[in-house]
């Protein structure tokens, strides 16, 4: 439009008020209304056709004829991608709004009929047919109580909107796997749980927690960790209903929530599926892995009303699956005294070394063939005031994280052979087998440390094994290679612990200076029932026995595995069918009183069962 133009329209739609019957003084006075309106609408219209977004301008709607536009400012048609000739005159469907916005493009219609200020977002089309976000005001303007036009202002918010919605979506997803993350999920399961409430239903949360995953990570790299999870997202997905939401909490931590299942057996279910599809080994790069899980299970309403006490109930579930390797549990009220808090713990164990709090139990280990008790293992109990017996698996990783395995690893062996000398001095000349985690494998002074509590303690290195678990050593080959030959120089037995469970090469296991390997009770405790299991248990007693090492099969619950074990020619066996880990005092009640029986004879003692 050019210059006179504009200003003809700005002169006409200033004098749209005047009419015939007013009086002669009236008109006056509306003339020079106009011609101050004219001329502050001729200032405006030069900043408006430069103006950076989109404006139109519209003549009002008179009975069925709609608005139709008068102008556009410059940046309307770079908007749109059309020429000013092409627009004037049109209706407001130029401001083309997409087909499927039809209800926003009927609600722009009703509001132009009753005169009343319209907004909204809406996707709209270019004269090219691409679309766009637009952001649409549409404001009437009034003189003296009559419409006289409308403004519409026009703005191209497409980016904005892509990186609200970007943002949005970082901001409720997990980056790696793309599942919903812990923001997400709580607003979900809040949501749920609203619903429930209005329909008298229940809501199940499931947390799960991968069993190996820090080994993967330690063994093989933080990229095949990565890989791992979003295999593990991928089949968790695959194992869920549509309504259901699948989410990562951060590390290997996931949850599931689980809206209007028809029964707790429907939840059971659901968590055993899961824990299946997960069984499966994955295989990534050629590499096949084996990871477990464990799931806390709890309900709404019947373990709690809100999502944040269920959240913080489901993972102590979990704590307690992992724990006592149930796979799954549901919310049980005692497990809430003994809630894991990780912070709390590690200023009490501080002091608990300080306080003697912690306690060696002790295991036998038996000479499968003989009956011969050949030494005890030593496993760390922590007696805390409050929670009561602590088992390692409560404190150990958390000593692991923070540093404080050094001084409780030293406590332990201090106190071990302390108590291999008095069990000498009394004339029970027990072997001792002692755990050692892989931070403590890294330690550079820990055989040196070892030697001189032998040296302290008057104990001949040979009564000493120390159990160093599969994953341990394959966290670091070499370096573990390296400890192990300076442990054996110095006359200490070795034994790999947990086999199995970790990924260790034949040709590391072959060159590992150990004279014992143990079976992981995982595999022994199934064995007869699960002839899988048995053939794992088979393929490493051949497989030690071919590289000429002994076998120990630690888990041992029933009297049918001890006499499975004898028959594929297992040497030795440890578990709770023979004995529980106890107490120094206990363990010499157990020695002279148990079925089992303390019979003195050559290198050991002689089981009189
Ligand atoms: P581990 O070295 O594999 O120890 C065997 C675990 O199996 C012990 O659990 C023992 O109580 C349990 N167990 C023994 N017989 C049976 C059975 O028949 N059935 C079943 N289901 N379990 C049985 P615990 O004492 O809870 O120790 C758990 C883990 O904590 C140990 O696994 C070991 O890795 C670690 N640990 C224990 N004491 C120490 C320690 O002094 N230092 C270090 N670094 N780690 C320790
Ligand atoms: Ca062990
Ligand atoms: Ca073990």
């Amino acid at each position: 439009m050019s210059e006179e133009k504009w200003s003809e329209t700005v002169a006409s739609l200033g004098s749209a008020s005047l009419s015939d019957t007013d009086s002669p003084e009236i008109l006056r006075r509306k003339l020079g209304e106009s011609r101050l309106l004219a001329e502050q609408l001729s200032f405006l219209g030069s900043a408006v056709r430069v103006a950076g977004q989109g404006i139109a301008i519209l003549t009002p709607a008179v009975e069925t004829i709609g608005p139709r536009i008068a102008f556009v400012n410059d940046g309307f048609c770079s908007m749109y991608g059309v020429r000013r000739e092409e627009v004037i005159g049109q209706t407001p469907v130029i401001f083309g709004i997409v087909d499927r916005h039809q209800a926003i493009f009927e609600d722009l219609l009703d509001h132009v009929f009753d005169n009343e200020t319209f907004e909204a977002e809406a996707t709209a089309k270019r004269k090219d047919g691409t679309e766009f976000e637009l952001d649409l005001q549409l404001i009437p303007v009034e003189d003296g109580g009559e419409l006289t036009h409308w403004v519409a202002f026009l703005r191209d918010i497409s980016e904005a909107k892509n990186q609200v919605q970007l943002l949005r979506h970082q901001a409720m997803h997990d980056g790696l796997t793309s599942l919903p993350n812990r923001v997400m999920l709580l607003d979900r399961f809040e949501k749920a749980i609203e619903k429930a409430r209005q329909s008298n239903s229940m809501v199940a949360l499931l947390l799960m927690d991968l069993d190996r995953f820090k080994e993967v990570n330690d063994t093989f790299g933080h990229h095949f960790g990565d890989i791992l999870l979003k295999q593990v997202a991928f089949r968790l997905q695959n194992q869920v209903r549509l309504e259901d939401t699948v989410a990562r909490l951060g590390g290997d931590e996931f949850a599931v929530v689980v809206p209007d299942p028809a029964d707790t057996d429907t939840v059971a279910a659901a968590a055993r599926r899961i824990l299946n599809s997960l069984e499966q080994p994955f295989v990534i790069e050629a590499q096949v892995l084996e990871v477990g899980a464990s799931i806390g299970v709890a309900l709404y309403p019947v373990h709690g009303t809100d999502a944040r006490t269920l959240l913080r109930r489901a993972d102590v579930a979990m704590y307690a699956a992992k724990q006592g390797q149930l796979g799954y549990t549901f919310h049980r009220d005692e497990y809430d005294s003994r809630t894991p808090d990780d912070l709390s713990l590690v200023v009490e164990m501080r002091a608990a070394l300080e306080r003697d709090e912690f306690e060696l139990y002790y295991q036998p280990k038996l000479h499968l063939r003989s009956g011969l008790v050949t030494r005890v293992e030593v496993l760390v109990r922590w007696n805390h005031p409050q929670r009561g017996l602590l088992a390692p698996g409560a404190f150990i990783p958390i000593a692991e994280r923070t540093g404080l395995i050094k001084p409780l690893t030293d406590w332990i062996f201090n106190r071990a052979l302390q108590q291999c000398r008095a069990w000498q001095d009394a004339h029970v000349p027990i072997h001792m087998a002692i755990n050692i985690s892989a931070k403590s494998l890294q330690e550079q002074t820990i055989a040196a440390k070892i030697h001189s509590l032998l040296t302290k303690w008057d104990v001949d290195p040979r009564f000493l094994k120390i159990e160093i678990t599969e994953s341990s050593i394959m966290a670091d080959p070499a370096h573990a290679l390296a400890v192990m030959s300076l442990l054996q120089s110095l006359g200490i037995r070795l034994s790999i612990d947990d086999f199995g469970t970790g990924y260790s090469s034949l040709t590391h296991l072959r060159e590992l200076p150990v004279d014992e390997i143990k079976v992981d009770k995982s595999f022994v405790t199934r064995m007869t029932a699960n002839p899988a299991d048995a053939a794992i248990v088979r393929t490493v007693i051949d497989l030690a026995h071919n590289l000429d090492k002994q076998v120990c099969a630690e888990g041992v619950e029933d009297e049918v595995t001890w006499r499975a074990l004898g028959e594929m020619g297992c040497d030795l066996a440890q578990g709770y069918w023979i004995s529980r880990p106890v107490p120094a005092d206990k363990l010499l009640t157990w020695l002279t009183e148990s079925s089992w029986g303390l019979n003195l004879s050559g290198a050991g003692y002689r089981a009189g069962r």
